[in-house]
């Protein structure tokens, strides 16, 4: 599908002070604050159910008006996709696999029965609203402007069916540390009440109801003291699939890594199919494979799983220090000076930034 479209600039009139915004990108945390404007696309079927693409603009960041009837508050027709965009030193700005992101963004659309986006829009909108918000990239160890496209259904209609109005956006939020604070192994939560996903449901699509089907076990895993939830197949062995937000990863003794293959239930993660080839590139072994919880107790104890981590643009790598069940806690092995984890996150992250060089092509620049 390709369809140009020019995107025209309407610019805020109230863009926030340099000094308000020096404050803010000091200490941006995560999803706290926004930059001063917003892309939007909009979609519409006309008579003939032809759809098309139109009215591409980059305005200010403000409140969307919103029909009470449109479908995405009532049947939550929606989808998003999640990317950075990374200063370097020389000033330049650069994201990271955008064309995996607007691949995904539109097989997650396939899901929802929305529209796809026609090809190169995606990054195109990217490019439109860091050129007016550059000054929103925030400097710093691990800080990028966390570009944010999503998609919406509009239409006023409570009819269950997909809609005929659409729209597309896109918002930045300068973004620090994930977890906050200085990078330290998170604990983890195991839900056995909850699963996120089942099959033939929405799992590997990146759609906003996977994440409120997720927020309760969120609330448990808090009530543990847990900043992160595992979520099993358990129809399946209580296979391991995914965090609430992240992929995950074992590091064995003998140097391969092992993650849960793609099943359908498992969103297809930028980060965990970079950190695949970067282990590959090193010569470690990698299994897409089914782990059970069985395997994982079993292998700490024995000593076999060396590293585990969890992996996602968010949070880039972070290791996972234990995992508190219902049954007992499994801790980790504490993490040595060369561990796989921190080194592969140390390779990504200078890869995103500038310092490491990019030989897979991965960086666009903006
Ligand atoms: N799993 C889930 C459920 C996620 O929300 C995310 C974040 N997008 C990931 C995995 C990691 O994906 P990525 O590396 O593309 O950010």
């Amino acid at each position: 599908m390709t369809e140009t479209l020019q995107f025209s600039r309407h610019l805020s009139d109230h863009p926030a002070s340099a000094e308000r915004r020096g404050q803010i990108l000091a200490d941006p945390g995560f999803g706290n604050y926004f930059s001063d404007h917003t892309v939007v696309v909009d979609y519409k079927e006309d008579q003939a159910g032809i759809g098309g693409w139109n009215n591409a603009r980059v305005e200010p960041y403000g409140p969307i008006l919103m029909d009470p009837a449109a479908a995405v508050l009532h049947y939550g027709q929606e989808i998003f996709e999640g990317l950075k965009a990374y200063r370097h030193a020389d000033g330049s700005v650069w994201t990271f696999r955008p064309e995996a992101n607007a691949e995904r963004f539109n097989k997650s659309a396939v899901r929802l029965a929305l529209p796809e986006l026609p090809d190169g829009v995606f990054v195109e909108s990217l490019r439109e609203l860091v050129a007016v918000d550059q000054g929103w990239i925030p400097s710093g160890d691990g800080a990028a402007l966390y570009l944010r496209p999503f998609m919406i259904a509009t239409e006023a209609f409570l009819g269950v069916r997909p809609a005929r109005e659409v729209s597309y956006r896109v918002i930045a939020s300068p973004a620090g540390n994930y977890f906050g604070g200085p990078l330290q192994p998170v604990s983890i939560w195991l839900s056995t009440t909850y699963a996120r996903a089942g099959h033939g449901g929405t799992g590997e699509a990146k759609c906003g109801g996977n994440y409120a089907a997720s927020l309760a076990a969120q609330l448990e895993a808090e009530a543990h003291g847990c900043k992160q939830v595992l979520f099993l197949d358990p129809t399946n062995d209580n296979a391991v699939e995914e965090l609430g937000g992240m992929n995950i990863f074992f590091v064995f003794k003998d140097g391969t890594l092992v993650t849960p293959e793609l099943n359908g239930n498992i969103l297809h993660g930028v980060t965990r199919s970079s950190v695949i080839q970067l282990a590959k590139d090193r010569g470690l072994r990698i299994q897409e494979r089914k782990i059970t919880i069985d395997e994982w107790r079993n292998g700490v104890a024995a000593g076999e799983i060396t590293e585990i981590f969890a992996c996602g643009t968010a949070a880039v790598i972070t290791p996972i220090g234990e995992l508190k069940t219902a049954a007992g806690d499994i801790p980790s092995p504490a993490l040595a000076g060369d561990s796989v984890s921190m080194s592969i996150r140390a390779q990504l992250l200078g890869i995103q930034t500038g310092t490491v060089e990019d030989t897979h092509g991965w960086l666009t620049r903006l």
